[in-house]
């Protein structure tokens, strides 16, 4: 198999596996592609992902096979340029860039100008007759190699630049003269001799073999890991490296770089959107070192800059660029995000790929792009992550609510968030984990505050364009971002910062509004989401090509509603137990629970069925007809207990049951292990009473709603936790007892099933004879991971992430469902459940109903709905459409 593909030139048409993103990962493939359609993409070669996984497997080597293959393949790009690697009077340079299947923006490493050493480059200033720019591109080398290959502090260089600025009174980089850059460079190398105890590296084959092995090892660092975490991609693909002649921007005025992309990523709006810089490299722009230009006229106008766009200042390369961009979405029927560099007017490709863009531009571009006849409504379903929904279901900023603005920066990300203001990707971690809300602000951010970017609701940012690092990251993760807000200046030492000539610390509250840039002090109202529009049509036509049904997991009346909202189709779970802890209920609860005989239990009973019969009837007016399923209460009875001395004697109080008393019968409800204790039907066995209340107050609602409305429901009761047939016989029994009494007194009648959860992997071995009595089964699979794995839920957080790390879990198995393991049990009960019970109604009601992974599942094991709590039911619907497709 081949280790190393070449593109441009004359290199051969891509064949299928140079064409395979999971072979020469996604910037390779891509730049293959375009340079086989005819492209400007300068010559270069791709190693693929397979021997990034070798090296890192084999102890950091690279086989003979290897090296003799990029030396070919390096032949190639010198015949294609005409240059020579190493060559002292025509160097060729190159890029060495990473670029895995699934990108990972920042995420790894690169290395520009690769190639130059004390003798090439006089010969670069010969050729380009340009020695300023041979020089800054050698000082740009020793940087970045210092940096990403040699692990020598960048700080180091850059104190060493704004030290030379300084002395000569510079505003800018571009201001140093060629003799400057040269006494930088020299400075430059001793810093890294002094760093490491020897010279840097001179021989160009071992500056190429640092590099592709630092792009390698870039796989594999915590920051890389903790992304592919957060993104869900596997840590065994590894990465490709690129290879490529360089062109450059920073040959003078007519050379520039820029990103861009061919529609707005922030709103979807068909409009290019991106930033260039003159007389400058691709680093500059994403680093936020200098604040870039706009692409086109219309957006500089419209943000009032006066630094002319591209569009203005370099007409013609502009209007070939519009047409690439034109060219290359019609060719990838995709929003594509670009890389460019202009070098002396001639305009050069380096990179294309699916653009990243927040999920009310997914949105958009899906729609927009079914009524362009660019792509058809199912293509459109796969365009958008259902997770990515999420952020359009949440308030916005009420625009007619006060604004203390205290700056405007770059709106970079949308959404709005407030919170409490941290300095540190390390503290916003902190404070989030004891459950505080927080705005993570820096100057800029990097690939080392990922974890705390992820922790905060918002993030800020002084420096740094529409395609900063924080920009891009905080676009993938949904987070609201302001980039750009020069206004702000952070005194680390004293934990402040100031916004103007307002004075703030970390701690104090901040808005801010990734919609318009704003920066406002406290909190600010908000409102509901708008979900007509886009959303609604992309919504509309998931429902028409999905096959599941989407529930909802809901008990409180706001929750029902809003899951209607969502689109829910009924309730596939309401956790009865919620509702005892009502204020006014909680007491006569733990009456019936520390009552120590069935008189006593009955007693308290009889105030809790009212209050019960009332949440029933809201429910059932809700949801108007939809089916509703109901649990029989579940939990371990010592979730009710009084805790602490006050809530003692409160209950003692109220029962007139002394306190000595109820310590004592609280005592004795002690469980060692209450998950796998009494709790489930195994409370309704050993205490029918309280099913038996519970159903009563299920059936006279209903019976109440069927009268008064005319959506009569349909309830289906469920019994938790059931191991055996016969303890749902007798339950069941139970139910339907009371529902012949209170059909009776009511004279009403009403259709109802009872049905059980499958839970525990007995019920999954045993369905067979379950389905006997039970009339439908929803997988309760947050119990049945619980149960199947021998993982406390509760418990689990401590170590599960070190699992997903090594690998043993590739993801989370209580929020993505174990398919190879739990999985089984599930298809197993599906199969024998449906053996004895032709058409068995079933269904998922675990959090797993609201993931789209475990939903694409339950779809090929023929589930006939999935249960998500209200937020996550559209996030259902999309996935649910997308697993039929
Ligand atoms: C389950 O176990 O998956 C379930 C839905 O029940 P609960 O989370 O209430 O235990
Ligand atoms: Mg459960």
């Amino acid at each position: 198999n081949d280790t190393v593909f070449t593109f441009g030139g004359n290199a051969p048409h891509s064949n299928a596996r140079q064409k395979d993103k999971t072979v020469t990962g996604g910037k390779g493939a891509n730049l293959a592609e375009m340079a086989s359609i005819g492209l400007p993409v300068p010559p270069g070669f791709t190693i693929v992902t397979e021997e990034c996984l070798k090296y890192l497997a084999g102890g950091s080597d690279f086989s003979e096979k290897l090296r003799a293959d990029v030396a070919d393949a390096l032949r190639h790009v010198e015949e294609t340029v005409g240059k020579g690697f190493g060559n002292a009077a025509d160097p060729l340079l190159v890029s060495v860039r990473s670029g895995a299947a699934i990108s990972m923006p920042g995420m790894m490493d690169t290395v520009l100008n690769l190639g130059l050493n004390d003798e090439t480059v006089e010969g670069l200033a010969r050729t380009s007759g340009d020695e300023r720019f041979a020089w800054d591109s050698y000082r740009r080398f020793i940087q970045m190699y210092g940096d990403v290959v040699l692990g020598v502090d960048h700080g180091l260089f850059e104190e060493a630049l704004e030290i030379a600025k300084e002395d000569n009174g510079y505003y800018a980089d571009t201001e140093l003269s060629a003799d400057e850059w040269k006494t930088l460079v020299a400075q430059y190398k001793s810093i890294v001799e002094e760093e490491l105890g020897s010279p840097f590296p001179q021989d160009p084959i071992e500056q190429l073999w640092g590099a592709i092995s630092a792009v390698f090892d870039s796989w594999d660092t915590e920051r890389a890991k903790v992304y592919r975490r957060l993104n869900d991609i596997p840590h065994d693909m590894g990465t490709a490296v690129n290879v490529q002649a360089m062109v450059f921007g920073n040959m003078g005025d007519t050379s520039a770089t820029g990103v861009a992309f061919t529609r707005d990523p922030s709103t979807g709006e068909k409009a290019y959107y991106g930033e260039w810089l003159v007389n400058a490299q691709g680093e500059d722009v994403v680093a936020g070192i200098r604040t870039p230009q706009y692409l086109t006229r219309a957006r500089r106008e419209a943000a009032g800059a006066d630094k002319p766009s591209m569009e203005e200042a370099m007409p013609e390369a502009f209007a070939e660029l519009s047409h690439l961009f034109d060219l290359l979405e019609r060719h990838y029927t995709d929003m594509q995000d670009i890389e460019f560099t202009v070098q002396q007017g001639k305009l050069w490709l380096l990179q294309t790929r699916n653009g990243k863009r927040t999920a009310k531009a997914a949105l958009k571009m899906a729609v927009d792009m079914v009524d362009e006849g660019l792509i058809d409504e199912k293509t459109a379903i796969l365009r958008v992550d259902p997770m990515a929904l999420d952020q359009l279901l949440h308030p916005t900023l009420d625009p007619d609510a006060p604004r203390d603005v205290l700056t405007t920066g770059l709106p970079a990300s949308p959404g709005a968030a407030s919170g409490k203001i941290v300095l540190d990707a390390d503290t916003a971690e902190l404070w989030a984990n004891r459950g505080e809300k927080v705005i993570l602000v820096r100057v800029e951010t990097s690939p080392e505050d990922i974890h705390g970017m992820h922790a905060a609701t918002g993030i800020l940012t002084a420096r740094g364009g529409m395609t900063s690092h924080a920009a891009v990251v905080a676009r993938g993760m949904g987070r609201p971002c302001v980039s750009g807000a020069s206004q702000v200046s952070i005194a680390r030492e004293g934990r402040t910062l100031s916004i103007g000539d307002r004075e703030l610390s970390e701690g104090d509250i901040i808005t801010i509004d990734g919609a318009n840039g704003q920066v406002m002090a406290g909190e600010v109202a908000t409102i509901e989401p708008e979900l007509a529009g886009d959303f609604g049509t992309l919504m509309e036509w998931a429902d028409k090509h999905r096959r599941m049904r989407v529930r909802t997991n809901a008990e409180t009346e706001t929750e029902c509603r809003m899951a209607r909202q969502f689109g829910a189709e009924g309730i596939g779970l309401c956790r009865t137990e919620h509702m005892f802890f009502d204020a006014g209920r909680i007491s006569a609860v733990r009456e019936m629970i520390l009552a120590d005989t069935e008189k006593g239990r009955r007693a308290a009973l009889d105030k809790l069925l009212p209050e019960q019969r009332s949440d029933f009837v809201t429910i059932f007016e809700v949801m108007a007809g939809l089916p509703c399923t109901i649990r029989l209460l579940d939990p371990p009875l010592h979730e009710f207990l009084p805790h602490g001395d006050t809530e003692f004697e409160e209950l003692a109080e109220a029962t007139g049951v002394p306190i000595e008393k109820l310590r004592r019968r609280a005592g004795e409800l002690h469980e060692f292990n209450p998950m796998l204790g009494h709790r489930g039907c195994r409370l309704g066995i050993t205490y029918p009473e309280i099913y038996e209340m519970q159903a009563r107050a299920i059936f006279e609602a209903a019976c109440q709603v069927a009268r008064d409305s005319g959506d009569a429901p349909v309830p289906e009761i469920m019994i938790p936790l059931v191991a055996t047939r016969r303890e749902l016989e007798l339950l069941k029994a139970v139910v339907d007892r009371v529902a012949t009494d209170v059909f009776a007194d009511t004279g009403t009648t009403l259709e109802y099933l009872v049905g059980t959860m499958i839970e525990l992997p007995r019920a999954a071995l045993m369905a067979g004879e379950i389905a006997e009595v039970g009339e439908f089964f929803s997988f309760g699979t947050n119990d049945l991971t619980q149960t199947t794995l021998g993982v406390s839920r509760d418990d689990a957080g401590r170590f599960l992430t070190t699992y997903v790390d090594k690998g043993i879990f590739a993801r989370d198995p209580f929020v993505s469902l174990d398919v190879d393991g739990v999985g089984q049990l599930v298809e197993l009960a599906v199969e024998r459940g449906r053996a004895t019970r032709e058409g068995l109604k079933l269904g998922i009601c675990g959090e797993h109903g609201g993931d789209p992974a475990s939903i694409a599942f339950c779809d090929r094991t023929g589930l006939d709905y999935v249960s998500a709590s209200p937020y996550r039911v559209p996030i259902a619907r999309l996935a649910a459409a997308q697993a039929s497709l």
